[in-house]
């Protein structure tokens, strides 16, 4: 008989209140979605003097930002070598340098402005399963050191120690990433940013946006009408038709995650230092301890909406497979929530028409590139000098055969999972 689940995450907000509201009149810079993204602009545009407007669908949270694993990871998929050949020295170069501070960004900003989120920042190590994973391994640590990055390869004994579990050759070890509390940096942002004099409302979706002369205007569930002189669509992976093509350019993906129960002290083997761990897998699992002693696993899961417990019971075996002796230790959450994939694993920045922006694909790592972006894509609303953005402006393209695309990637993920168990 099939469980019914009750869906719900570890992480807790903080207390202090949010306050939402409407600016008066136009504004300078409205904001789609309350994520990671659009706060942060929020936050450095109010800064910069503009007047920001930012609506969100749900409640603080809702999306990705407030439902990720809180690894805070910089770089994008692509090491070092890759960037600059993909983009060229020096646009290439901008964005190398840029994303190698994404994690400073989040971390930064924590401490500059005392923000009240649970952090560690004891590195993320990328754990190799196999002697392949471990030559890519040895790249990822050569091209980053060549960069001056504080990142350093580990051998078996390394792995096994730092992570306590079992079945590693080796692993790299970035030190300069950390982990969140997921929602309360959200909480945070969204606190600071309305503090510098963002206005932002919540549990009110933008239904149409148009041009309206030489300004923009975008409706509102509520029956609210705004106008904006630039507009920065920040849904991410949960894009739907406000600007064509957007949903479109992306895949997006269910990610789930569990947390155990609080683990007694005879488990203090099982990341002992505070890592977080992605390994290298072909669908990976990731996973991290909380501060109040949780192991929080996550990984790909079933396309559809999860409706049983049973959904998530791929991530149980995974954890028993890293951790045998946690086989009588309780699953007290499971959640999911969305990750944007793009067809070349890189993030977009798209302006399909002038003043109307979003970045869009952060492939599962986006703490640290949407919090440190924020600056950048306030910068740009307020210079329009395209140089200061780390992300070049892209076309903003369909995929082809888009409604079929998702269910080609679910085969991808049966076919991989079975080429992973065969490498176990
Ligand atoms: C389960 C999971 C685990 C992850 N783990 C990690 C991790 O460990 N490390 C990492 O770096 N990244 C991780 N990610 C990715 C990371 O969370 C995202 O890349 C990041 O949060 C994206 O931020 P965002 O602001 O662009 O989008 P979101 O946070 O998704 O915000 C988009 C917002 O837009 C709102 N919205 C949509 N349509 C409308 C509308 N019409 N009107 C108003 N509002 C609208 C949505 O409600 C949503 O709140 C994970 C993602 C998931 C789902």
């Amino acid at each position: 008989m099939p469980s019914a689940v009750s869906i719900s995450s570890p992480w807790r907000r903080p207390t202090s209140p949010i306050v939402c509201r409407f600016a008066d009149g136009q504004v300078d810079l409205l904001i789609i979605g309350a994520g990671y993204q659009g706060l942060s602009t929020a936050l450095h545009a109010a800064r910069a003097g503009l007047s920001v407007q930012v609506i969100e669908a749900g409640s603080l949270g809702d999306g990705a930002s407030g439902l990720n694993g809180g690894q805070v990871i910089p770089g994008l998929k692509q090491d070092p070598e890759t960037l600059l050949a993909l983009f060229g020295e020096q646009a290439g170069r901008r964005l190398l340098q840029f994303s190698a501070k994404t994690a400073d960004a989040v971390f930064d900003l924590i401490g500059a402005e005392g923000l009240e989120v649970e952090h560690q920042r004891s590195g993320w190590i990328q754990a190799a399963h196999t002697e392949l994973a471990l030559q890519v391994a040895v790249q990822r640590n050569r091209q980053w050191r060549a960069q001056g990055a504080d990142v350093a390869l580990l051998n078996q004994a390394d792995v096994a120690l730092l992570t306590g579990a079992e079945g590693y050759r080796g692993g790299f070890l970035d030190r300069r990433a950390g982990v969140v509390n997921p929602l309360a940096l959200v909480h945070e942002l969204a606190r600071i940013a309305i503090a510098s004099g963002a206005a932002l409302v919540l549990n009110d979706a933008a239904t149409s946006l148009r041009k309206d002369g030489a300004l923009w205007r975008v409706e509102t569930l509520s029956g609210h009408s705004l106008r904006a002189s630039k507009v920065l669509v920040a849904t991410n992976a949960y894009s739907q038709g406000l600007v064509p093509n957007l949903a479109e350019s992306l895949v997006w993906l269910n990610s789930f995650q569990i947390a155990t129960e609080p683990l007694p002290a005879s488990f203090d083997f099982i990341l002992p230092s505070g890592q977080a761990v992605s390994d290298s897998r072909r669908i990976l699992v990731y996973y991290r301890r909380t501060p109040d002693g949780r192991l929080v696993l996550g990984g790909r899961g079933p396309m559809r909406v999860p409706k049983r417990t049973e959904d998530w019971r791929h991530l149980e075996r995974a954890m028993h497979r890293l951790f045998p002796m946690l086989g009588a230790v309780r699953v007290e959450h499971r959640w999911f929530g969305r990750v944007a994939m793009t067809r070349d694993a890189l993030p977009h920045l798209h302006e399909p028409q002038p003043g109307l922006l979003m970045v869009a694909g952060c492939q599962g790592r986006g703490i640290g590139l949407m919090v440190g972006l924020g600056e950048a894509l306030a910068r740009y609303c307020r210079t329009g000098e395209p140089d200061d953005l780390p992300l070049p402006i892209s076309p903003l393209k369909p995929i082809p055969l888009h409604r079929f695309r998702r269910l080609a990637v679910a085969a991808n993920v049966t076919l991989y999972r079975a080429l992973d168990a065969l490498e176990r």
